[in-house]
Order: C-alpha cells, then structure tokens, then sequence
C-alpha cells in the first residue's frame, strides 16, 4: 500500500495525470493534482477523487513553463515522495513552419519542468527515505515522427534525463523511470487531429486509423487506467531494483 506516501502529479487536471493520480489514489498514496490554471472545478476535482478514494486530495495551480513555479509547486505539496511529470503539450508543423515560440514552450513544459521539479523533489526523497520519479514520456521518446519537432526532442531528453536521475539515486532507496505510452485518446491527441488532418489532407477517421494507430500495432488506443496501473506497479517494492529504464505502454509501437 502507499498509504503515508504524498503523489505530486504534473499536470493532472485532466487525462493521463488525472487517470495516475486516481489509481496511486486507488493504492493509497495522498495525491497533488495541478495545472496552471486556478478555476473552481480544478479545486473541485481533487475534493471529487478525495470523496471517491478516501485520501487526500489538493490541487496546487503552477505554471510548469517557468521553474521557478516548478520548484514552488514541490515546496506546497509538502511531502513529495512520488513525483509523475506529465504535464505536456503538442504541436504539430514542418520543421520549417515550426513557431519558434511553441518550440520553446514545449521544450520548457514537457521536458525543462521535469528537470527543476526533479531538483526540488530529490532532497525531499532523501530525507524520506524513499521515493519514486517517474517520467511520462512517449513511443516519441523512443521514435520520431514528423512534423513533431519539438515534442520528440523532449521526449527524448526527458529519457535522458531520467536516466541521470536514476545514476545519480542508483545507491539509495529511489528509483527513476519513464513510462513510455503510445496513443491514448485524451485532449491533446484530439487537438492534433485536426492539424494531423491538414498535414496529410486526410478525415479525421483517416488521421485514426491509417496515421494514429497504424504505428500502433494493438489498433487500440492505450487508456489512463493502464498508464496508472503501471506508475502503480513502479512504486511497488517488485519494482525496487527497476531504475533508468523505460516502460512501453504502447500496443507494440516500438516493437515494429
Ligand atoms: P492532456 O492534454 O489531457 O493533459 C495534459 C495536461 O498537462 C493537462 O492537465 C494540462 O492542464 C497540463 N498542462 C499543460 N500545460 C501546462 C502548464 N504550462 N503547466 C501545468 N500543466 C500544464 O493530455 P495527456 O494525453 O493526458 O498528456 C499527458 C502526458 O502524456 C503528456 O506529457 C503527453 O505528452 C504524454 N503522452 C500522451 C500520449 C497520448 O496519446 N495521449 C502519448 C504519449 C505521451
């Protein structure tokens, strides 16, 4: 059980973060849900998972493309025993067409903001004695596509990076991993669709089948339960001796 254990979950006021922080909910750990906006149903989301699970629940707002609201996010929440960063964003162009802006923003909100939360988290697990950081990645951590620019470079760094955390906490009771999904049905996957659309000059059931799931050779899109269940399993004690590695959870994308 992770019951005595704080969740923080990066961007989790929707879609995979909010399917982790339901299922470390689930196995007992307190959860800290955030995003960077501050409305009433973001609060009113951690007081429902709080109502359903039994645990406790709050929502932190911090905005994961400046580290300065990264590392603060890390203080709030107190304790900071697992860390999941997930927060992310997608944007779909030909390198040449590529906003230099939205490279910047990407770079910072999927990869940078795992780097300072990580810096902030660290001593927090040290002095616990234990912790788990865990990294969601992609299949594009692992692979490329194009017209994907910027989100495949952090991805890929953000594989980097959990492999230093791992080296540098190989000794101590913390493990680092990337949990690697392929598609899930979730926002950020329907904002591309469009895009995904012009790009190809396909309908949107075109985008699904023939350029979404063809990569994934399951032709099912993964859920947010599965990408729980495994950030579950890596704070299990069967998953002490797992560290610097990645987990694929993609309907065998990375096997073609
Ligand atoms: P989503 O759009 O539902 O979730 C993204 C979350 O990030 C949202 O909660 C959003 O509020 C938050 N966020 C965005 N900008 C933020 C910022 N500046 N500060 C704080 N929070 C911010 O999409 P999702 O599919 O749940 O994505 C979650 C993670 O999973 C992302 O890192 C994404 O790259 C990764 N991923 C998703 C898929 C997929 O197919 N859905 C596949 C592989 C990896």
């Amino acid at each position: 059980s992770l019951a005595g254990k704080t969740a923080v979950i990066t961007g989790s006021n929707s879609g995979i973060g909010l399917g982790i922080a339901y299922e470390l909910a689930r196995a007992g750990a307190d959860v800290v849900l955030n995003s960077f906006t501050d409305s009433e149903e973001d609060h009113a989301l951690a007081a429902k998972l709080a109502a359903e699970t039994g645990v406790t629940a709050r929502y932190i707002q911090a905005d994961m493309s400046r580290g300065d609201q990264c590392r603060r996010l890390i203080e709030d929440a107190g304790s900071c025993d697992i860390l999941v960063n997930n927060a992310g964003i997608q944007h779909v162009a030909p390198i040449p067409d590529f906003p230099a802006e939205k490279w910047d923003a990407i770079i910072a909100i999927n990869m940078s903001s795992a780097f300072h939360t990580t810096a902030a988290a660290l001593p927090k697990m040290r002095a616990a004695g234990w912790g788990r950081v865990i990294n969601i990645a992609s299949a594009h951590g692992l692979t490329a596509s194009p017209y994907k620019a910027a989100y495949i470079a952090a991805k890929h760094g953000v594989v980097g990076l959990t492999k230093t955390t791992a080296l540098e906490t190989a000794q101590e009771p913390i493990t680092a991993n990337a949990i690697c999904p392929g598609y899930v049905l979730t926002t950020i996957v329907e904002k591309q669709i469009p895009d995904t659309m012009k790009e190809y000059d396909m309908s949107r059931e075109e985008v699904i089948e023939k350029v979404m799931l063809t990569r994934q050779p399951s032709k099912e899109f993964a859920t947010v339960e599965q990408m729980g269940g495994t950030a579950t399993f890596l704070c299990s004690d069967a998953a002490a001796q797992i560290t610097g590695t990645t987990i694929s959870v993609d309907g065998g994308w990375t096997a073609l």
